[in-house]
């Protein structure tokens, strides 16, 4: 399952224009009721240690292909998600085909959740 991500967590080491350059990225959350308690653990700050460290999670061809190709999108972190409760959660794997992961800059910069998060009711 492919997701389309938009994140808006600019100080992320993954974070290239919006779109994450991560292969696969984790979302914690296994009592999340709301947002803002999925937290994205692949986060890293932008520092050299952390660019180093993330080389191999690097996914720059799809970053590529998703910067000049605005109707499909290519680039594609896996989403592994412990939210349990979420609806598009299917055995840990996010199936959502568009996911945005927000960021309260005046709040928790470096504390990016998943804004797509819907409660399974
Ligand atoms: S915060 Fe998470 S989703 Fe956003 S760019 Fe970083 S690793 Fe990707
Ligand atoms: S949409 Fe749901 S399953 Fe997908 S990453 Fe967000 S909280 Fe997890």
């Amino acid at each position: 399952m492919e997701n389309r991500l938009i994140c808006r967590a600019e100080e992320c080491v993954n974070n290239m224009g919006g779109f994450c350059t991560a292969r696969v990225i984790n979302m914690i959350g296994v009592l999340a009721r709301e947002s803002e308690d999925v937290k994205c653990s692949t986060f890293g700050e932008r520092t050299i240690t952390e660019a180093l460290k993330n080389a191999t999670n690097l996914n720059l061809g799809g970053a590529f292909a998703q910067a000049f190709n605005t109707e499909k999108v290519e680039i594609a972190p896996e989403v592994l998600c412990s939210a349990e409760k979420c609806m598009y959660n299917h055995k840990k794997k996010c199936i959502a085909e568009d996911v945005f992961v927000n960021e309260n800059a005046l709040t928790s910069v470096g504390s990016p959740y998943c804004e797509t998060f819907k409660e399974n009711k």
